[in-house]
């Protein structure tokens, strides 16, 4: 097991899903962590169960939404007094939007979906890079989707997203691997977690676990994804026992980015 005791780690949507799952992973690593999420209620849970669970590691709680950039530099300053460095930003927070055809598409949740899942990343790169370029040293795992690296029905505005995501993840990488920092990004398949519930249930509204029963009999796996499958791989790019992977977009999906 990795030891990340001497790490301090942001992770953005924190209090749920894949990124409370990675925080739980990091936790039983040692490393310090600071948890970001607008949703309070769920944040101020998770972070006293953590706390409970894991007495040793520190963890600072941050309020914040993505989208908004004073709450982002907040968030990344607040860190930066606490522990003074940064080595890990799991840049996680993402919505999904509502599943609509492109000329049927809701512009308000359009705008909403490119608000977090794309400038939420971005205003997160920007404000915790120069950090990271001071330390010559930074670990940074952007969270993309499969719905980054091909097309996904009736969610335009998440595929732009994290398309650009992917695109951004790149050119960090080419930018700031100078600097000692490493730049990916994960392209989650379809991960049990309260978000791809949700989707179900736009699926098949009556019966979404026929929704789920299906689409996992379509994966190469024959099951979903659960989010410590994810945790794991994120654990690994956020440490330093990531020495040269960097400006990649790597698919957690068991294998079905592969099919057509
Ligand atoms: P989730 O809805 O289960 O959890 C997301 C968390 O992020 C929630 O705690 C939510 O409150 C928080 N959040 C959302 N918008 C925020 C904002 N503007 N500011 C702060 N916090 C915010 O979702 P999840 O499945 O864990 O998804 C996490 C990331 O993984 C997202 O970027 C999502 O697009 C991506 N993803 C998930 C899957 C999947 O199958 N679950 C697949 C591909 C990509």
């Amino acid at each position: 097991m990795v030891d990340m005791k001497d790490n301090v780690v942001i992770i953005t949507g924190a209090a749920m899903g894949l990124g409370l799952a990675t925080a739980k992973e990091l936790a039983a690593k040692g490393a310090s962590l600071v948890l970001v999420d607008y949703n309070e209620e769920a944040l101020n849970a998770q972070v006293k169960s953590l706390k409970e669970q894991y007495p040793s590691i520190e963890i600072l709680s941050i309020v914040a939404d993505v989208s908004n950039e004073e709450a982002v530099k907040n968030y990344v300053n607040k860190t930066i007094d606490k522990f003074g460095k940064i080595d890990g930003f799991y840049n996680n927070a993402g919505i999904e939007g509502k599943q609509a055809s492109i000329t049927d598409y809701d512009l308000d949740v359009f705008k909403k979906v490119i608000d977090i899942n794309l400038m939420g990343v971005y205003y997160g790169l920007r404000y915790v890079i120069p950090q990271m370029q001071k330390q010559n040293y930074g670990r940074i795992v952007n969270v993309a989707s499969v719905g980054g690296i091909r097309g996904v029905l009736n969610q335009t505005p998440y595929v732009a997203s994290k398309h650009a995501v992917a695109g951004m993840t790149k050119n960090a990488a080419l930018e700031y691997g100078q600097y000692g920092i490493l730049t990916n990004a994960i392209a989650p398949g379809a991960i049990l977690t309260p978000m791809v519930a949700e989707a179900f249930k736009q699926v098949n509204p009556e019966d979404p676990a026929a929704a789920e029963k299906e689409y996992a009999s379509n994966n190469p796996t024959r099951r979903l994804g659960q989010p410590e499958d994810v945790a794991k791989v994120v654990a690994f790019l956020i440490s330093k026992d990531n020495g040269y992977v960097s400006g990649q977009v790597i698919a957690i999906d068991g294998g079905e980015s592969n099919m057509y």
